[in-house]
């Protein structure tokens, strides 16, 4: 691969796949897209969803995910496992720096490097990571069958999960900082109506406990600080996400391109963002809907934006 690559693809979820797909049906060849983890991205680990356009019957992410791979690569996309380390640009060329050491020249680049599960910061926390504390319900649920387990978040992964979660567990805490829940109104009131879950609600985590064979509970505490022990062997975390977006850190501490006070890429409507040749799609660009079919689009567009921008360079 010592060619210079028409438009490098950072990231295979739905973003990055999606534009592999468009910028090589709409006739770039030499496109490559690279993957760290699991082409499909992030929602390979949702158990369930129901709101992507056109699928009715309600799927897990990786059925969801499952033929993207193959369509985009029906029209030439190179797909490579591979991390990269970082995008930089010299001239009117960028280099793309693998994990590996292996440095690439492209003419256009989109990062798709999506986002990642935020850790609580609470105790006990890391101690009990792959022990009984969780980020992922369709990964690891099944090791609490008819077991009770603890949720912590307010959010749409947190309630989508937890719901999920009743259908394997005898009971599920969630334990929400607030009163008031960030999830969407019809998650909510699914939640409410399902007699297996229990909301410990303005109630924070003082810490998870347990020992040599994993967690034994956690310890909440409420706004009038009085403490309850719920005694579960599992936790889930699903407090927010944080965006990849070191790829575009660069050796002096600054990023490649202008970036939110919250790091994400700033990015105009057509998803350039204030680097020519480099566009941004999805999850990691700012006020991203956070949606599969968003992140889609987004890299759609991103393709058709790096087709005219090789354009101009003839
Ligand atoms: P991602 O899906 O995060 O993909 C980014 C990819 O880039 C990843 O595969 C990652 O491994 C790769 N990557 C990162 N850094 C590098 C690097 N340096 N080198 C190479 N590869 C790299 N949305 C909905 O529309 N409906 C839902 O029901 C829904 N449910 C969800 C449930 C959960 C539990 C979660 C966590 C999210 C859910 N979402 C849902 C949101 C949805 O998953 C995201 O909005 C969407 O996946 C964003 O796509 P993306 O391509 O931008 O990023
Ligand atoms: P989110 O919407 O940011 O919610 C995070 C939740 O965790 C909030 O309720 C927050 O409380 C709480 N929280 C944050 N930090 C905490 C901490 N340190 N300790 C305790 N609680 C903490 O995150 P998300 O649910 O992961 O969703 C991320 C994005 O993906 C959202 O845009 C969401 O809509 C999208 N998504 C969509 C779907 C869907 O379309 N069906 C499903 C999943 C996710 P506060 O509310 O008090 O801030």
């Amino acid at each position: 691969m010592s060619e210079i690559l028409d438009l490098a693809i950072v990231g295979g979820g739905p973003a990055g796949l999606t534009a592999g797909l468009y910028a090589s049906r709409g006739g770039l060849k030499n496109v490559v897209m690279f993957e760290k983890s699991v082409f499909g991205g992030q929602i390979t680990k949702s158990s369930e969803i129901e709101n992507y356009p056109g699928v009715v019957e309600v799927v897990t992410g990786l059925e969801l995910m499952e033929k993207w791979p193959e369509q985009a690569a029906r029209f030439g996309v190179k797909q490579e496992f591979a991390g990269v380390k970082r995008v930089s640009k010299t001239d009117t060329l960028f280099d793309v720096e693998l994990e590996d050491g292996t440095l690439l020249k492209a003419k256009s680049v989109i990062v798709c490097t999506g986002s990642n599960p935020k850790k609580s910061g609470v105790d006990g926390e890391d101690e009990f990571y792959g022990r009984g504390v969780s980020f992922c319900a369709t990964c690891d649920g099944f090791f609490y069958r008819n077991k009770e387990v603890a949720i912590l978040g307010g959010g749409d992964a947190a309630l989508e999960e937890a719901l999920f979660l009743t259908n394997i567990c005898k009971k599920v805490y969630i334990v929400h900082r607030r009163d008031e829940f960030r999830a969407s109104p019809a998650t909510v009131q699914r939640v409410n109506k399902n007699d297996k879950i229990e909301l410990v609600l303005n109630s924070t985590v003082k810490k998870i406990y347990g020992d040599v064979s994993g967690v034994n509970g956690l310890i909440v505490v409420d706004k009038e600080g009085n403490e309850r022990d719920l005694q579960v062997p599992g936790i889930f975390v699903f407090v927010g996400m944080k965006v990849n977006n070191e790829v575009l850190l660069q050796n002096d501490g600054s990023f490649l391109c202008e970036m939110s006070k919250g790091g994400e890429v700033i990015v105009d409507i057509n998803m350039h963002t204030s680097v020519a040749g480099l566009f941004a799609a999805g999850d990691i660009r700012a006020e991203a809907a956070k949606q599969v079919v968003c992140a889609a689009g987004d890299g759609a567009l991103a393709a058709i934006e790096a087709i005219k921008y090789l354009e101009t360079l003839h």
